[in-house]
């Protein structure tokens, strides 16, 4: 399947093939037709699959097809997504694909100065990525028009419940035009998705890509049974790898995510922490300096990484387990994109136990144990014979029915253990 197969325009395929795209992900292969031909669209992927790419490029083309009533331009499509990061990204995705047609672009959030936002929107522009928060503010001032919107995407629906922002996106909707195109995008779909989706698609085609277990198998994935206070000096351990050419570490408090980039960067290793509490400025700082290689980790809070989208990132690491197993996938995710591998590195302290449990259950495999290293705990050894005893249970079966008993060492040496 090549991008010429859509009969995409040349500006189009020109930018594509600048960006070095040679075939469309799956969900573009899926969903650009669907979009295309204009149908509503309900994807369940998660970022890191090429969603952007799969609604921005068959926007661009369809809008670039529209003719263009003379004077200022009104907003034909709106894409609304949780975070300022993402929302950034997803407007640079327009500016990729479509900087060789006539359309024009702006991107709006919180938590900065709206008067540069505002002055784009004087201008007049296409296409909208915003934030719910911004968004609202903004169409309350009048600075911002949505009545004669063609296309409404909305990305990553379940991390805007999970954010609290259901309630922003319920006052935003009717202020769209019922007659209009919309894509909706989540990675997972809790009930009160479906129903969202279920409100607000019209007849969809539904599209799902890429189930959480799969994504993972692409990702060489470690574990190491480690206690609390051992953590940080084994990171630093493990990140003076000069294999490591850029981590990002997860943490599960912002907290955490400083004290973690404090401890590396008094080690010599180069490091900054983003999350909620920090100022967009800081934020969007550190994670330039990440992705320029100025620094060699990131350490963020879930919410914070949720739209980091670095094209090379080699190395997950995962200094706390989380708390909702799909997370773990989100995280690791993080790396191994657009068909790269990666390596994605987990500690497990012994309160732990269960989040481990759960993510094992979620992915359908053991995590690989890494035995020796310096700071095992005695977790290590539990997960040892519980390994081993996996295996020995094994063979006595397969033993069983070659007739040979065997292998009664090791049981009397777990006995006299217990
Ligand atoms: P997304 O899921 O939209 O966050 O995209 C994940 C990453 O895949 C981004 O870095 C894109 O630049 C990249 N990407 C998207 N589509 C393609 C493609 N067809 N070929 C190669 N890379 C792609």
């Amino acid at each position: 399947m090549t991008f010429e197969q859509f009969h995409l325009i040349p500006q189009i395929l020109e930018a594509l093939s600048q960006e070095g795209y040679v075939t469309p992900t799956p969900i573009q292969e899926k969903a650009i037709p669907i979009v295309l031909a204009g149908r509503d669209l309900l994807g369940c992927a998660q970022t890191g699959t090429g969603k952007t790419a799969a609604f921005s490029i068959p926007i661009i083309q369809n809008l670039q097809a529209k003719p263009r009533t003379p004077g200022r331009r009104p907003i034909k499509a709106l894409v609304l997504t949780p975070t300022r990061e993402l929302a950034i990204q997803i407007d640079q995705s327009f500016e990729s694909y479509g900087h060789l047609t006539h359309l024009r672009h702006a991107v709006i959030f919180g938590g900065v100065s709206q008067q540069p936002q505002t002055n784009a929107l004087n201008q007049g522009i296409d296409v909208l990525v915003a934030t719910p928060g911004r968004l609202l503010d903004l169409i309350s001032q009048k600075l911002v028009d949505l009545r004669q919107l063609d296309y409404f995407v909305l990305d990553e629906a379940d991390r805007m419940l999970d954010m609290g922002f259901i309630h922003d996106i319920k006052r935003i909707l009717p202020l769209l035009p019922k007659q209009r195109q919309t894509l909706f995008f989540s990675a997972t779909m809790p009930p009160e998705i479906a129903e969202l989706a279920d409100s607000i698609l019209q007849n969809p085609e539904k599209v799902a890509i890429t189930p959480p277990s799969s994504t993972v198998d692409m990702i060489d994935q470690s574990l190491y049974f480690v206690e609390k206070n051992d953590k940080k000096p084994l990171l630093i351990e493990l990140l003076k790898n000069k294999d490591i050419t850029s981590a990002l570490v997860f943490s599960r408090t912002k907290h955490g995510a400083d004290k973690i980039a404090r401890f590396l960067v008094q080690a010599g290793i180069s490091a900054d922490a983003i999350h909620g509490e920090k100022s967009q400025n800081a934020r969007q700082r550190a994670l330039n300096n990440f992705k320029d290689h100025k620094i060699k980790v990131l350490v963020a809070t879930d919410i914070a990484a949720r739209g980091i989208d670095i094209d090379e990132l080699s190395h997950v690491f995962n200094n706390d387990l989380p708390e909702v197993p799909e997370t773990y996938v989100h995280r690791i995710g993080r790396t191994g994109r657009a068909g790269n591998n990666g390596t994605a590195i987990s500690f497990c302290s012994s309160d732990e136990m269960q989040q481990l449990k759960d993510i094992q259950k979620l992915i359908g495999k053991q995590i690989p144990v890494i035995e020796n290293h310096n700071y095992v705990s005695d977790l290590a050894t539990i997960a040892q014979y519980q390994a081993k005893a996996k295996v020995a249970e094994k063979e006595k079966a397969k033993k069983k029915w070659t007739g040979n008993k065997g292998n009664g060492d090791y049981w009397r040496r777990q006995k006299r253990q217990n």
